[in-house]
């Protein structure tokens, strides 16, 4: 008898340990609501392509512990069926200008562009770690959108499906190519490059 509650103090303090430490993991992983709404506030506020940078950044360092520097950003019209992409081993991401300024043009409010904009250059700086698998990128922007915004964002809505979810007008659009113009802009990734100089 002696033995078996000796036993079972030992189960229930390893127990105990046990859930105090997934309580842990939950608290220091896992945003909390007031977190949650910290992010949605601070994506309503975001101002320009550098602010929306720093944030994902942050996000995805704080999320997925990585981080890398010295990304460029560069704007182009291209076809209306590619948001962005990111030339593999380089550090440029290449946002469709034209989907940025019907998206503009189409939002209810500042909130739902800067969800897309959160939203796009967080999937191409996951490609630019050299992650070319598009399911694993996809899956990884949505974890990262659903644990810091909550499932109905706009910009978790748009990681899960694609923009045109919340904006069916993108599927009518008459069809863009590439335009030898593009734009590049500057200090997108401003911090970093003061930091590496
Ligand atoms: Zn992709």
């Amino acid at each position: 008898m002696g033995f078996l509650s000796t036993t079972a103090i030992k189960w229930n303090g390893t127990f105990c340990v046990f859930i105090l430490v997934l309580m842990y993991i939950r608290h220091t992983l896992i945003p909390n609501d007031e977190q949650k709404l910290e992010y949605r506030n601070k994506i309503a506020r975001l101002k320009g392509f550098e602010d929306a940078f720093e944030l994902v950044k942050s996000a995805i360092s704080i999320t997925f512990k990585m981080h890398r520097a010295g990304l460029s950003l560069i704007l182009q019209v291209m076809p209306n069926n590619l948001g962005a992409y990111h030339i593999l081993g380089s550090n440029v991401i290449v946002v469709n200008r034209y989907v940025l300024y019907v998206i503009k043009n189409l939002s209810k409010s500042t909130e739902e562009y800067n969800s897309y904009l959160f939203m796009v250059l967080a999937h191409e700086y996951l490609h630019s770690f050299g992650i070319m698998d598009e399911n694993v990128v996809r899956q990884m922007t949505y974890n990262l959108c659903m644990s810091l915004l909550g499932e109905s964002h706009a910009a978790t809505l748009m990681a899960k499906e694609d923009p045109s979810s919340l904006f069916p007008q993108l599927k009518m659009l008459p069809q863009s190519k590439f335009e030898r113009e593009y734009e590049i802009v500057k200090d997108f990734d401003k911090k970093n490059q003061s930091y590496i100089s």
